[in-house]
């Protein structure tokens, strides 16, 4: 059976969830290799993780030469790693850096590239949703070696074990891709909340909250959940724009998106309607974002969420 490469997505070696999801989807299409690109003490930890999720090689290139650049030499390594596994296909985490070096990788190996894929079923025909949301496609990449980049929670991680035997994997980065160094990078400040684009369960609040977020974030910390916010949150000041769920900011796939205060205009949908299962609090019965829900509740979001967060701390004991 060809392998299909799984670009791991991890922080200083600790594996992220979305690698465990494309391991998964990876294993449609064949016997699913992970790629890991970091530190060579590293290489061992993350293979311990992935092995769980059916990786049965672990591809190991050091990054010593790539971690002080931008993204050209992360698609040069992937390029010479293709060329000597010929896989079947490269399933890469969707994130900003992630489609820029795909669309690279694409380039070289002169092959089709599909981004922000939301499934792949087992003859490799992604789904997308597109323009804003509106429509969804269904493609197959029919030149080269398939390139498909897929959205954090598009499917559940199946636990199956792999031999993740580390291969080491030499790489030559020309100085050609080294052209883009970084100078200075600023950690994400850590609250504690998974990342926004990742969570599994978002909670999010707008105009509506009036400025008031603690009901909305203390729903969140009792589900586990990071928090969204919409642009009018965002331009009254009452959120940083890194929050912001929408066209003009982050889309979010999660299981659960529990929309507060509010609107559902469409700017706001284009970041969150493919969430599985969508819930909203708010205290007008004729909110667009009722059309879109699996559950609303009609009511006033700060008298709903707390009495809400209490069930929810009660049911986990
Ligand atoms: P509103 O539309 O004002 O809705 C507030 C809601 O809260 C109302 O439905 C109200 O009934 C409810 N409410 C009020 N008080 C309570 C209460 N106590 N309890 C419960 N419910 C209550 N928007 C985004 O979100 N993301 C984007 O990325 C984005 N990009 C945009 C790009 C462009 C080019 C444009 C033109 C607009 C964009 N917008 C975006 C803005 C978008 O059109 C809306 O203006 C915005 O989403 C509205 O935010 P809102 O739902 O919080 O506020």
């Amino acid at each position: 059976m060809a392998e299909v490469l799984v670009l791991i997505d991890h922080v200083d070696g600790q594996v992220k969830k979305p690698t465990y999801e494309l391991l998964t989807l990876a294993a449609k299409l064949g016997e699913p290799s992970a790629v890991f690109i970091g530190g060579a003490d590293a290489a061992a930890g993350a293979a311990d993780a992935v092995k769980a999720y059916g990786a049965e090689k672990v591809y190991a290139i050091d990054d010593a030469q790539i971690k002080g650049y931008l993204v050209a030499p992360k698609a040069e390594a992937l390029a010479q790693l293709a060329g000597t596994a010929s896989p079947a296909a490269i399933l890469l985490p969707s994130s900003a850096e992630n489609k820029e070096v795909a669309a690279r990788l694409a380039i070289k190996l002169d092959s089709g590239l599909i981004t922000d894929a939301v499934d792949i079923d087992d003859s490799g025909v992604a789904t997308q949703s597109v323009f804003a949301g509106n429509f969804t496609v269904k493609g197959k990449v029919s030149k080269g070696t398939p390139i498909i980049t897929v959205k954090p929670n598009s499917a559940a991680p199946v636990e199956k074990a792999g031999a993740a035997a580390v291969t080491p994997f030499e790489v030559t980065i020309s100085d050609a891709a080294k052209t883009a160094q970084i100078v200075a990078s600023q950690p994400r400040q850590a609250s504690g909340r998974p990342e926004l684009t990742e969570a599994a369960i978002v909670v999010s609040g707008g105009r509506g909250t009036g400025g008031d977020f603690s009901a909305v974030e203390g729903l969140a910390d009792a589900l586990g959940a990071a928090v969204g916010a919409s642009r009018a949150a965002v331009d009254s000041g009452w959120m940083p724009h890194t929050f912001q769920v929408g066209q003009t900011g982050k889309t979010v796939s999660p299981q659960l998106y529990v929309a507060n205060g509010i609107s559902g205009a469409i700017q706001h949908r284009a970041g969150m309607q493919t969430s599985k299962t969508i819930v909203a609090v708010n205290k007008d019965e004729e909110a667009p974002i009722f059309e879109l829900v699996d559950f609303g509740v009609v009511g006033d979001l700060h008298a709903v969420l707390p009495a809400v967060t209490d069930a929810v701390k009660a049911a986990k004991g």
